[in-house]
């Protein structure tokens, strides 16, 4: 009795201390349930989690397509790219280039063409996007074709996705998906999921006018732009 008369304040200190953390102990788990079944924040955050390689076709004395006036298709690219690039460095996208200005990145086109894909590879890009501009033979198609490889799932949605946008810009029709497993360079010695964008024709009068207007060059920037932010969001 003597031990116990001596803990007493202790106890009784102990014991309150008890029915408080059991009083805390209940309160909370409401509590909780009503913050978990709020939407989360998160959600509506980008996911910017992604690096991408941006390509711009061509360079120095590799021309590319000659249009029907204007740029060449080198410098198009070129300024495609930068403008995609932006985009997506304002979406928090990690972006890696080929080329940021005209300069040649091999001495034959496959070393030019392998040199891409070794770029892409050492800045651990996952999703690769090039971009080029066409030409035909006496002038004689006009569209936007996406190449890359069906059987890549992620390559292939990546591609339908940039369709898609470009399609909803409505300055030229869509040519589709091109399967390009035995016919691009880019596309064959891929190591990462590979989408290679024409957006247009150069030597056609109408494709060429939009393709070399600052108006049309930001909106098939922003198309493509969307359609890679809509892969990665998806992902
Ligand atoms: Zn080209």
């Amino acid at each position: 009795m003597k031990t116990l008369k001596r803990l007493g304040p202790a106890v009784v200190i102990v014991v309150l201390m008890l029915v408080g953390a059991s009083l805390q102990n209940q309160k909370p788990t409401a509590w909780i349930q009503e913050v978990r079944a709020l939407p989360s924040k998160q959600k509506v955050l980008p996911k910017a989690t992604a690096t991408v390689f941006l390509d711009a076709g061509h360079g120095a004395i590799d021309s590319g397509m000659i249009p029907v006036s204007g740029d060449y298709e080198k410098d198009v690219n070129l300024d495609l790219v930068l403008r995609i690039g932006e985009i997506l460095e304002a979406n928090s996208v990690e972006v890696s280039y080929s080329r940021t200005s005209d300069v040649p990145l091999g001495n034959s086109s496959v070393a030019d063409l392998q040199n891409r894909i070794d770029m892409s590879i050492a800045a651990n890009a996952e999703l690769f996007v090039s971009i080029h501009c066409n030409a035909s033979e006496q002038a004689t198609r006009s569209g936007f074709e996406i190449y890359t490889d069906p059987n890549d799932r992620i390559a292939y949605s990546l591609s339908e996705n940039i369709a898609e946008k470009l399609e909803s810009v409505d300055y030229t029709q869509n040519n589709g998906i091109i399967d390009a497993t035995e016919l691009l360079h880019l596309v064959v010695f891929a190591r990462v999921p590979t989408a290679l964008v024409e957006v247009g024709y150069l030597d056609n009068e109408s494709d060429n006018s939009f393709i070399q207007s600052e108006q049309g060059r930001q909106k098939i920037a922003e198309a493509i732009a969307n359609g890679i932010l809509t892969k990665i969001n998806e992902s």
